[in-house]
């Protein structure tokens, strides 16, 4: 019997952590930290698993919101086996590393809530067990008498570098969970490799399902609509913040603008990097020869680029055009994209371009749905301000289209589909598109806390 219960991540994008209990052998899928809320709310409901088997928890990649709450998970199961991609353990060591920082500015510890500090995290990394690609590992449950085999293997999720979709096998079962996926080619990666086998159960997530993707254009063109909007600004004499993210979205970013330059589609300008999204772009190009690349010889580093933490004042970014690549992706209070768009905000000649999706409530939402001339209020503190800058928003996906979620569901052939990782619409249309396509597949939409069980 297999037993799935939802500790986080259903119904929202948040604190993805799923537990399984595949014939007494207790496996966590994933185990994030919610990026908008702090402290214990932040985190799974670790509670519901306290007195059930626990014996491992696989990683499906490095973003905070997929293994921020590990240190926590681990506090609490201190024998549980990790195992990820050998690129998601060394983006972890990175990003782990920077939460620690992070953490200790924004909370004031609660009872049941202590930081993590750099000591524990460097002994969780030690500890994670790394399998390559479709390299498969057996589990076995530490309460178990006699011992079943499940066997977990890795696939190329298309979404970040050592993305994974994990393939589960016990048995006859096949269950197959997408983590974040991308079926399309980005500027380095290129997009997923499915399991080439029908699975039972199809746990996939669902982040896109109510984006209507004919506002979603192409990667190619996506981009040339972006440097023709970026060679007016800078021809006026302007320059372009992106938010972004650290891990993922700052380079692919920053490799589509250097071979747009390259190709003479973009002006050549200074280009602003900086903090851990150098780092995590060193760990891209060190593995590039050992993961699927769409040009394995290009180096990130290779791209000339100034430290934007180094810049003492920002009127600086104005004096020539430069495009400046900043974090966090959703300009969440207090990080380098939030500060320096108040200041770009003022500049009637420079343009903030946003490239990827946006939480409500963010105020990366804000902006995004803002334009010159609007009158915007960022936060309880700030002011009403005028946008005076051009704020323009693109889409550089790095998850699938809803339609290709159900090509998923096509090519995978599952009788049960649960759906997790996206908002309450977004679960609506694809289980309504799935029921209506596949007559007899079953559809549960996750639910935190809500057991399913399948024979
Ligand atoms: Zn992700």
């Amino acid at each position: 019997m297999i037993k799935f219960l939802p500790l986080g991540g259903a119904c929202e994008i948040g604190a993805n952590s799923y537990y399984l209990n595949i014939s007494g052998v207790g496996i966590i899928l994933d185990c994030g930290m919610h990026p908008q809320k702090i402290g214990i709310s932040s985190l799974p409901n670790l509670e519901l698993i306290k007195n059930l088997n626990v014996d491992y928890v696989l990683i499906s990649h490095a973003h905070q919101d997929h293994l921020g709450a590990l240190p926590y998970l681990v506090q609490k199961h201190p024998y549980i086996k990790i195992i990820s991609t050998p690129q998601t353990r060394a983006l972890a060591e990175l990003t782990l590393h920077n939460s620690v920082t992070i953490l200790k500015q924004q909370v004031t510890e609660e009872p049941n809530f202590k930081v993590y500090d750099h000591e524990e995290i460097d002994l969780l990394i030690r500890s994670i067990e790394y399998k390559s690609y479709n390299e498969a590992v057996y589990l076995s449950g530490y309460n178990q008498k006699t011992k079943p085999t499940v066997s977990a293997s890795f696939y190329d999720a298309g979404h970040i570098l050592g993305s994974a979709g994990i393939l589960l096998e016990y048995n006859s079962k096949k269950i197959f969970y997408t983590g974040d996926i991308n079926l399309n080619n980005q500027e380095l990666l290129p997009g997923a490799i499915l399991p080439n086998t029908k699975v039972d159960v199809l746990i996939m997530e669902t982040t896109y399902g109510d984006t209507d993707s004919s506002t979603i254009l192409s990667w190619k063109e996506e981009s040339l609509r972006f440097a023709a909007s970026i060679n007016k600004i800078m021809n006026a004499g302007g320059s372009i913040l992106i938010p972004v993210f650290s891990l993922g979205k700052m380079q692919e970013i920053l490799a589509l603008i250097w071979n747009l330059m390259k190709t003479g589609k973009l002006t050549e300008a200074d280009i602003y990097t900086g903090g851990i999204a150098n780092k995590i772009s060193n760990v891209y190009d060190y593995n590039r020869y050992v993961v699927n690349r769409i040009d394995p010889d290009f180096e990130i580093s290779s791209i000339p680029q100034k430290d934007l933490y180094e810049v003492d004042q920002p009127e600086k970014f104005f004096k020539n055009p430069s495009i400046v690549l900043a974090p966090s992706g959703m300009m969440i209070e207090g990080t380098a994209s939030f500060n320096l768009a108040r200041r770009w905000l003022k500049q009637s000649n420079s343009a903030i371009f946003t490239v990827g999706y946006m939480e409500e409530k963010t105020p990366g939402f804000v902006f995004s749905n803002s334009k010159k001339g609007d009158k915007i209020k960022l936060n309880e503190i700030t002011d009403i301000e005028e946008v005076k800058c051009t704020i323009e928003s693109f889409r550089f996906s790095s998850h699938s289209k809803r339609e290709e979620l159900v090509k998923i569901v096509e090519r995978l052939k599952p009788e049960i589909v649960i759906l997790v990782h996206g908002s309450l619409n977004a679960i609506d249309w694809i289980g309504n598109a799935v029921l209506k396509k596949f007559k007899g597949t079953k559809v549960f939409a996750a639910t935190s806390g809500k057991e399913i069980i399948i024979n």
